[in-house]
């Protein structure tokens, strides 16, 4: 199997190139030229299989320059009860009648970017290896919160790899600062930056493209890598998860191999529903992709309208990693919508560079509109769904679940749709615990701090604490820097050892 861009349908490279890579030297995106088959006798098979050999059959399917023995020892690795508190890696929980909540937040960090990162440097040192033999990889990361702390504990003490993570210092909640300070491994860096999140990703930017510090690595036998959701190795792991999670629905007896599921997601940068558009692609069996938007709602007007305009107000909302106003995987969308016209995406995306927004043909909005339906919530809203979730069902959801949930019963109020759902839940609600606590207590919670609303929210939930969360109170903070945006190479460089 090899990979086209989305700017380029000509390139060719092979699935280690692509991860090691990242994204295409003209700016495109990395495709698989065409999807592995999945039928139902391998759903049957799968049905009666862990996790782990689950991901390592899809896995299989696409990464084909990688060999068995490189696949286990990455599934294995990754994939453990040990860190992800069960064998149940994905676990799916009933939400009510045909309704199921896919909860992606047992890993490390508490968020559904654990699928992802805690397989990704296992795929990216296996596929170094292969292309740059021998260098160590250097992971940079620009985070607003859940990424950072989901790339750290990924490949804290995995060989042949380091990682510095640059957060804005205003930028992030208590707990995500907490999370990331204690940071634990002896080849993690953790810096905050004076500034907003613009500021530590154009910093981290300009250090990728800064010539004399890349020397400086090869010369170490380093090399930057990213690790950021436009990563092919980010992508394919998540595709695993819908196709575990139909097994699961055929397993228990909820559904009969072959019908059609529905999938409801929270979106933000598009890398978490395009994974179950490539489900579908392979053959599982999804009826309608719901793509659930916060106040941010610019993907709720392009299904709509066919116009992506980010040319708008950007609103900092409860539910943070959905404030985007850029979803760069919507691109590998466009890319297959458009027949894998890479002509067609450069003139898009040149427009969107150019004007901040580009409209698609009539063609193209009416596969869109075939496949995806699009729907937003405000805070209000958000919180009123919380409580709601929470009073009649028992199950306290985060933030950005509770704008899935909310869309998803728009939908089915406007469509009368009742096949059987899926929703994704990307956060466990103590990360969020103060907008949490604020929808499910009557009681004035402002003057606690973040440990006692965690407290104040086990009280009253009676949900118990994730450990890792609970044991940040008593941790000590390792990394307590705090510099200026152009003191970022320089910390690079000391954090290295190579100044
Ligand atoms: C990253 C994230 C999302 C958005 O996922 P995308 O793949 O960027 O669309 C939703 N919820 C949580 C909790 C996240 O961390």
């Amino acid at each position: 199997m090899l990979y086209n861009s989305t700017r380029n349908s000509n390139l060719k490279v092979t699935a280690a190139q692509a991860i090691a890579q990242g994204i295409s030297e003209e700016g495109g995106l990395f495709v698989p030229e065409s999807l592995p088959k999945l039928t139902p006798d391998d759903i049957k098979t799968l049905a009666g299989k862990s996790y782990a050999e689950r991901a390592k059959f899809v896995l299989k399917g696409f990464l084909t320059d990688f060999t068995d023995e490189e696949l286990d020892y990455c599934v294995s690795n990754a994939y453990t009860a040990e860190k992800f508190g069960s064998d149940d890696i994905a676990q799916l929980a009933h939400l009510y009648s045909g309704t199921y909540m896919l909860e992606l937040w047992h890993g490390p960090t508490c968020a559904f970017k654990d699928m992802a990162l805690q397989l990704l440097p296992y795929l990216l040192t296996v596929s170094a290896k292969k292309t740059v033999d021998g260098k160590d990889i250097v992971i940079l990361v620009a985070t607003s919160g859940d990424t950072g702390k989901a790339a750290l504990e990924g490949f804290k003490d995995v060989d042949g790899t380091k990682i510095i993570v640059f957060y804005p210092d205003d930028g992030v909640s208590d707990m995500q600062k907490r999370q990331m300070t204690t940071q634990e491994g002896k080849n993690v860096g953790v810096c905050a930056i004076k500034g907003n999140f613009d500021d530590a990703q154009n910093g981290v930017k300009a250090i990728f493209t800064n010539s004399a510090i890349k020397q400086k690595l090869d010369s170490h036998n380093m090399q930057f890598s990213s690790a950021n959701s436009i990563n092919w190795g980010r992508l394919v792991p998540q595709i695993v998860y819908y196709i575990s999670s139909y097994c699961e629905l055929v397993k228990a007896g909820e559904i009969e191999n072959g019908d059609e599921i529905n999938v409801v997601v929270p979106t933000g940068n598009f890398g978490n529903i395009l994974a179950a558009y490539y489900a579908k692609g392979m053959g599982l069996p999804i009826a309608k992709f719901i793509c659930a938007s916060n106040a941010n709602k610019v993907l709720t007007d392009f299904i709509a309208t066919g116009v992506y305009d980010k040319n708008r107000e950007f609103f900092t909302t409860i539910s943070p990693s959905m404030d985007i106003l850029i979803s760069s995987n919507l691109e590998r969308l466009l890319y297959e919508l458009c027949g894998k016209d890479d002509k067609a995406i450069n003139e898009l995306f040149t427009k969107l560079k150019e004007d901040g927004k580009y409209a698609v043909p009539d063609a193209v909005k009416q596969k869109l509109q075939q496949e995806f339906y699009g729907g937003c919530c405000d805070d209000a809203q958000t919180k009123q769904t919380i409580k709601a979730v929470f009073d009649k069902y028992s199950y306290l959801c985060d933030t950005h679940t509770a704008v899935a949930v909310k869309v998803y019963e728009d939908y089915k109020a406007e469509t009368g749709d009742d096949t059987k759902t899926i929703i994704a839940s990307t956060a466990n609600p103590y990360k969020f615990s103060a907008s949490v606590l604020g929808a499910v207590s009557s009681e004035d919670c402002g003057q606690l701090d973040e440990f006692e609303k965690v407290g104040k929210l086990n009280e009253t939930s009676g949900m118990a604490v994730p450990k890792a969360l609970a044991d940040l109170k008593d941790k000590q903070a390792r990394f307590n820097d705090c510099i200026l945006k152009d003191e970022m190479p320089d910390a690079v460089l000391n954090m290295l050892g190579i100044k």
